[in-house]
């Protein structure tokens, strides 16, 4: 004899899973998050196709699936075993070690018809995996800027506190106290500025310019603005920039983009070295590259050097180091332009960076226009 509430179980599953009403099932299909319902015995009655990009069903086989199929985390077994037996709602975070590693929120609800004893157990997957990063992200931001703020204001206040012990007469102390609070409030300077910019660019507030620039020109006045550090410390660069190069990108912006590649290449050079800056047209392409016989870059570094704060070990160690948002403004600059950045460097030789922009389109010419060959 079945008894009435086995009667009620049995009609309850078969409704879920059969009779399920298109409606539900487009819902399913549509959702984000993964739905798994699984019975008293841990069979599998509903996988929504998010479920089963989660946990990937094993090949056919003639059994009914069940949870052990689809996973082995002693979490989920146990949370789908408590919300069965107990009648317990269970709340957990669940990661994926397949590939690389995603986070899930996890909900486990029982599914109760007419009676207390729940028929069924429903589970919900909500990926959190870029919530996580961006948390993470933000936390490193904070603990990084705090860390950069103090560093000079330490400084500063170091300065001001021998400034006031120091005898009215002994200007040539006095000299070099205030020096070092006009390095270190341009230290904090430059970093509020850059850090305002890089707050500016990621917003997605400003809108390029675009303009037509002739390159080789375009160089010549950001050489200019760099001359004066490169002169310090004996650089010589060497603008290579073929004259017929032109540009499509917002002055302002690329300027900047440039300007902070050109101050690293003289700032992580060796005494009298160079800095040669190249441009060449590859098809609809424009390929800017700024090389240096500086330090180079160790290739465990070379892929982080565009985060946010990130310094290399040798300008971490330098009192005047920068602020190690230069790359990270360059690197979001180039992609609102549409471009990309690439460095190669050898530790010791040097280091190339190479921008890759959208060259302006060359002027078509028009169909049996006598071309250059032809007219000589
Ligand atoms: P900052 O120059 O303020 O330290 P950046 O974001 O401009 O910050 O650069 C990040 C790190 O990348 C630097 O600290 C340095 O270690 C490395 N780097 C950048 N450009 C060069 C270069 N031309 N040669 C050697 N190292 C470089």
């Amino acid at each position: 004899m079945i008894s009435a509430e086995e009667n009620a179980h049995r009609e309850f599953l078969r409704e879920l899973v059969h009779a399920a009403h298109p409606v539900w099932r487009t819902i399913l299909a549509a959702m984000r998050e993964g739905v798994l319902v699984v019975d008293r015995e841990m069979t599998v009655l509903v996988q929504n196709p998010a479920a089963a990009e989660i946990f990937p069903p094993p090949p056919i086989s003639s059994r009914p699936l069940r949870l052990i199929d689809l996973t082995r985390d002693p979490t989920l077994h146990e949370g789908f075993q408590q919300a069965l037996e107990h009648g317990a709602s269970v709340e957990s975070r669940f990661e994926l070690r397949r590939g690389e590693p995603r986070a899930f929120q996890v909900r486990i609800a029982p599914l109760h018809l007419a009676s207390d004893t729940p028929h069924a157990a429903l589970g919900v997957f909500v990926e959190i995996t870029a919530l996580e990063r961006l948390e993470r992200i933000r936390r490193d931001f904070f603990a990084n800027l705090s860390h950069e703020l103090r560093t000079p204001l330490a400084a500063i206040l170091a300065y001001v506190e021998t400034l006031q012990e120091i005898e009215p007469d002994d200007s040539e102390h006095m000299r070099r106290c205030l020096d070092g609070l006009f390095r270190q409030a341009q230290r904090l300077h430059a970093l509020v500025r850059d850090i305002t910019d890089l707050a500016e660019i990621e917003s997605g507030a400003i809108a390029l310019s675009l303009e037509v620039l002739p390159l080789r020109a375009f160089v010549e006045d950001v050489l200019a603005l760099i001359q004066p550090q490169a002169e310090e410390r004996g650089i010589a660069i060497v603008n290579e920039v073929p004259e017929a190069i032109q540009v499509l990108a917002d002055p302002l912006r690329l300027t900047q983009i440039l300007q902070n590649l050109l101050d690293n290449a003289v700032k992580f050079n060796r005494p009298n070295g160079h800095v040669w800056i190249r441009a060449r047209r590859l098809g609809e392409h424009l390929e800017i590259s700024i090389a240096d016989t500086g330090i180079g870059i160790p290739p465990a570094d070379q892929p982080r050097i565009f985060e946010r704060f990130y310094r290399g070990e040798k300008s971490r160690s330098r009192e005047t180091g920068g602020s190690g948002l230069g790359l990270a403004i360059v690197k979001h600059l180039v992609q609102l332009h549409g471009g990309e950045i690439h460095v190669r460097s050898e530790p010791g030789v040097g280091s190339e960076f190479t921008v890759r922009l959208k060259a302006v389109p060359e002027p078509k010419v028009a169909q049996g226009a006598p071309s250059t060959d032809a007219t000589k």
